[in-house]
């Protein structure tokens, strides 16, 4: 059985890379093979390989992932365990957010985006513009706040929703890495693809009925 992200049942460090979902290709043409080579076993690699090595020999070792971000993300002595713990745990939820075959809301997400975000189609502007919008690098996410409700937001850098009490239901990346190469300072056109075509609805909805 594949094991899911999930604080429960993630193992504790040391740290390892999570294998791409689906085959390196399968976004074309949205999101190259190439793209996602560099983004994962380059981008990806390295903040799982400087996280075991901030680790090693601490207690951080002894942690779930989402442990140490949340042990580290008021820290600003360990902020760079913070940064590449938080990279990591955003990068897991990124591939999984991604799916090569266009899903869409079920019914019980649709009631949601039709409560809290004007409707599906209006979700899917909204969340491209906000992301299109972050201003530098970070990421995008649509959440469930700890009353239930929908809510988009973009969070600066590494950081991550999960520090604020919330539960994150789908993620976009919006660093420059994630797209450069493909659209190079067309991040908007990026992003607006991303949306429209690739957000795994199945994911989003199986984070919602954990939440
Ligand atoms: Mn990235």
């Amino acid at each position: 059985m594949k094991p899911m992200r999930s604080r429960e049942t993630e193992p504790a460090g040391p740290f390892t890379l999570p294998a791409l979902p689906w085959a390196k290709g399968a976004l074309e043409p949205v999101i190259s093979a190439r793209t996602i080579d560099l983004h994962h076993g380059k981008h990806h690699r390295t903040y799982v390989e400087k996280l075991n090595e901030l680790a090693a020999g601490t207690e951080l070792e002894q942690l779930t992932l989402h442990e140490v971000v949340r042990r580290t993300h008021a820290d600003p002595e360990r902020i760079e365990v913070f940064n590449n713990a938080g990279q990591a745990l955003n990068h897991a939820f990124y591939w999984e957010s991604l799916a090569p075959k266009a899903t869409k809301p079920a019914e019980e997400m649709r009631r949601l985006l039709d409560r809290d975000l004007g409707g599906y189609e209006a979700f899917l502007a909204e969340f491209a513009r906000e992301a299109a919008g972050r201003f530098g690098s970070g990421w995008a996410w649509l959440v469930v706040s700890g009353g239930g409700v929908l809510e988009i937001l973009t969070t600066s850098n590494a950081d991550t929703p999960v520090t604020r009490g919330l539960t994150p239901l789908l993620t976009v990346d919006v660093w420059e890495h994630a797209y450069y190469l493909d659209y190079q300072n067309r991040r908007d056109e990026h992003l607006k693809a991303v949306v429209e075509k690739l957000l795994n609805w199945e994911f989003a909805a199986e984070n919602l009925a954990r939440a």
